[in-house]
């Protein structure tokens, strides 16, 4: 990225400051603000520091010859004490941000027209900046929430397999009537259901491509035993709805080394979102292609389908659709969100293609290159 600000400044600079409100990274808004500077003044040189101590530099940047405190407390641009250094406080309304320094010629004529366009500059410093130390305050609290959720799911698993455990065997220490039947049945429904939703909040923690702490583990993966496995285990529930459920997986599908735990939690929760939001006596269809360099996996149904507006935040942590049919069925909003984490993870994606009362098909990709790839053993026979 680069703007001229040799023939038009205004118009430069508007052109900057577009740039950085649009463009999302850090880094390259604030090298474009420093090249800019340094353009306009003549400056041999340009830097930032930053108070998180990251200092991004262009061309021959003095160091700075001002403590970071005492540049810190300044109210305007001041040049150092040897006079070729100007140093330029970024700071918002709550807080100082850094410092933007300009290594100038000895000659250089700081004068309204300088003044007025660095101090656009630095305003502009102050929103990237602004922007990026929020989401690094964002990623510490996210990770500390993350911490959180792992300490207590973790607590919460051992009391709910033994639940699960007690419950299942009931049965064989004394024939149940049918009532008892039926009450351990709603214990171990409710077992069941408390436990996908720590499996979920756990996921949504440690897979967050962000802020996640989840070491992937690769491996050979089948997709064709995967997602032949994951569906037998709800020919029940889809049994109980009258619904048909098929895998299809087109034979051009090859093994990938990935994360199989990561790939079974994405795939189950789509299996099982497609069974909830699927009226009775239709279908859904399991399916895995190859598309563009990239192995495709996508649960179709036939259930109720999304509107364009509600398909835009989906993939979001926590996102439900607000709509009464969809508020029937329970859920957390995070299975989606975990789709699109493991997709990423893997260097893929995730997306919907949905109608309104015709049904949905979501997919996630995973790329055929760099370690999804399965190296081919060279001492195999
Ligand atoms: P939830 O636990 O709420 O199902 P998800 O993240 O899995 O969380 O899904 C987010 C929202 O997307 C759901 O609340 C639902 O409104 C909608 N949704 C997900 N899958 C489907 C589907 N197959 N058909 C219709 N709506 C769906």
């Amino acid at each position: 990225m680069q703007v001229d600000t040799r023939h038009n400044p205004n118009q430069q600079l508007r052109d900057v400051l577009h740039i950085i409100a649009t463009h999302p990274e850090t880094e390259p808004c604030i090298t474009l603000i420093l090249q800019t500077a340094a353009q306009f003044t003549g400056a041999t040189g340009a830097a930032y520091y930053s108070l998180h101590q990251t200092t991004i530099t262009v061309g021959e940047a003095a160091a700075l010859d001002v403590d970071f405190e005492t540049a810190a407390t300044l109210d305007a641009p001041l040049f150092d004490s040897v006079g070729h250094f100007l140093i330029c406080p970024v700071r918002n309304p709550d807080r100082m941000l850094g410092v933007m320094g300009l290594s100038l010629d000895s000659d250089f004529q700081f004068g309204d027209a300088e003044r007025d366009f660095i101090s656009a500059l630095v305003d502009g410093l102050v929103i990237v900046a602004g922007r990026a130390s929020a989401q690094l305050e964002y990623k510490k609290l996210m990770r500390s929430q993350n911490e959180f959720v792992r300490l207590v799911s973790h607590d919460l698993r051992s009391p709910l397999t033994s639940m699960r455990g007690f419950a299942d065997m009931l049965g064989m220490v004394g024939e149940l009537n049918e009532r008892q039947g039926q009450f351990v049945e709603k214990v171990l429904s409710g077992v069941v259901q408390i436990t996908a939703l720590v499996d979920n909040i756990q996921d949504a923690g440690r897979f967050d491509p962000e802020t996640g702490f989840y070491e992937m583990t690769r491996s050979q993966c089948d997709l064709r035993d995967m997602l032949t496995t994951i569906v037998s285990s709800y020919l029940i529930p889809a049994e109980k709805q009258d619904l048909k459920i098929n895998v299809d997986v087109s034979d051009d599908v090859p093994i990938i080394n990935a994360d199989s735990n990561m790939l079974v939690r994405a795939i189950t929760n789509l299996v099982d979102n497609a069974i909830k939001y699927t009226p009775n006596g239709r279908k859904v269809d399991v399916i895995s292609y190859v598309r563009d360099g990239s192995v495709v996996i996508g649960v179709r149904d036939s259930g109720l389908g999304i509107s364009p507006e509600d398909q835009k935040q989906l993939f979001q942590r926590g996102v439900r659709v607000q709509r009464a049919e969809h508020k029937k069925v329970k859920g957390s909003g995070l299975g989606l969100f975990i789709v699109k984490s493991v997709a990423l993870r893997h260097g893929g994606d995730a997306w919907v293609e949905s109608e309104m009362g015709v049904g949905s098909i979501f997919s996630f990709s995973i790329p055929l290159k760099g370690a999804n790839l399965v190296i081919p053993d060279e001492n195999a026979g």
